[in-house]
């Protein structure tokens, strides 16, 4: 039996033209960018047509483009100089942050006894923007914002001009994680006052372990990782060449497809709505699904009983794949920090459904009349 797979926030299958541009890297291609001879040259010139294509798709200038392996590593890289370069003695961030950021500031904020500030979360999962103010307005550190674009659990999104303006307005660099975003929403970095951003392939359908940082050509940084002079000094290593050139296919193609394929992804989230509460009336929904959200992501909240505590292994052995996240810390399941900043009333068996291009309608209405069955 084929399998359903609704967890693309976690990961998304590789779409077979990115593979196929990749192929040639990892065959006849094989040479090291940093040698001088013709192999070497020609995986070099791959790396430099593959940032130019980035920064393109994404409004950037190509020298602000550095390759990582993946959002950890580009998030860990600006939280660091942040201090370290930048003189930030005051890091502010949110409770529902994904650990790549929340687990780094709080490491930061003990090992070098920087300021932490988490800014209020309002009950639908949005950030409280007047609360920001407040934190910046009685601020006299210099500061590093760090604000999410799109939540991974919920797929709450900030508005990066709004948040991004405020920072500016204090004086305060604005990082976002923006893995959930980068391939999923058009960009124009030179016209979004936001100073790092980060990327990750393999949630738009490239490869793992490769992705971006965004640095604003204006701000000078000291390497993460230290070592070679690759990436103009920035990020030592010899290059994930494969990786590189298929995350510029696979941002390319997501750019390309953008309209077509949002439209088709948001129209499979609400039918999975709609079914929902037809078929299992008690359903609620975290977030805001159809204000300021990911569109191809739902939150799902189902009352908790004896039939909830093992449903994502139910669901599993019904070869449909997705994940949980509930408030509660019970046994091997750790509570989610998120859905725990919603600060529900009532606690429930909580469902994340991811979709992506390659899902379909009657697969929700398999999942929705199993879900049915098994609750
Ligand atoms: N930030 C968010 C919002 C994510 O969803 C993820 C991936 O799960 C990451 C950061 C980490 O990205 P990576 O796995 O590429 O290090």
């Amino acid at each position: 039996m084929d399998r359903i797979y609704f967890d693309n926030a976690a990961s998304t299958p590789l779409d077979p033209a990115v593979l196929a541009s990749m192929m040639p890297f990892l065959s006849e291609q094989f040479g090291n960018p940093s040698s001088i001879y013709s192999y070497g040259r020609e995986t070099r010139m791959a790396i430099e047509q593959a940032r130019k294509s980035v920064a393109k798709n994404l409004g950037a200038r190509t020298a602000e483009i550095f390759f990582t392996s993946g959002g950890t590593e580009s998030s860990n890289t600006i939280l660091y100089a942040a201090i370290e370069n930048l003189n930030c003695t005051h890091i502010i961030t949110t409770p529902i942050e994904h650990h790549a950021t929340l687990n780094t500031v709080q490491h930061l904020a003990k090992k070098d006894a920087i300021q932490l500030s988490y800014v209020n979360i309002l009950p639908n999962g949005h950030i409280d923007l007047a609360h920001l103010e407040t934190l910046l307005t009685n601020n006299t550190e210099k500061t590093i914002v760090s604000i999410m674009h799109a939540n991974n659990e919920i797929g709450n999104m900030i508005d990066l001009f709004e948040v991004g303006s405020i920072c500016k307005k204090h004086q305060a660099y604005f990082h976002s994680d923006t893995v959930q975003t980068v391939g999923h929403f058009p960009f124009d970095l030179s016209n979004t006052p936001v100073d790092f951003i980060t990327g990750s392939s393999h949630k738009f359908h490239g490869p793992k372990g490769i992705g971006i940082l965004y640095i604003n050509e204006n701000i000078k940084i000291t390497p993460y990782i230290h070592g070679g002079a690759q990436e103009r000094n920035m990020r030592a290593g010899t290059e994930n060449v494969y990786g590189i050139v298929g995350f510029a296919k696979a941002l390319d193609l997501a750019t390309i497809q953008h309209e077509k394929d949002s439209e088709y992804i948001q129209s499979l989230k609400k039918y999975m709505y709609d079914l929902l509460l037809e078929k299992i009336p008690e359903t609620n929904f975290n977030g805001d699904p159809f204000g300021k959200s990911l569109y191809n992501l739902l939150s799902v909240n189902f009352p908790k009983s004896e039939k909830t505590e093992m449903i994502l292994f139910n669901l599993d052995i019904h070869h449909i794949c997705a994940s949980g996240g509930s408030a509660c810390s019970s046994g091997a399941q750790q509570g989610s920090h998120v859905i725990q900043a919603l600060k529900k009333e009532h606690q429930w068996a909580t469902i994340r459904f991811s979709f992506s291009k390659y899902n379909t309608k009657s697969e929700i209405d398999t999942v929705v009349n199993t879900l049915a069955r098994l609750l």
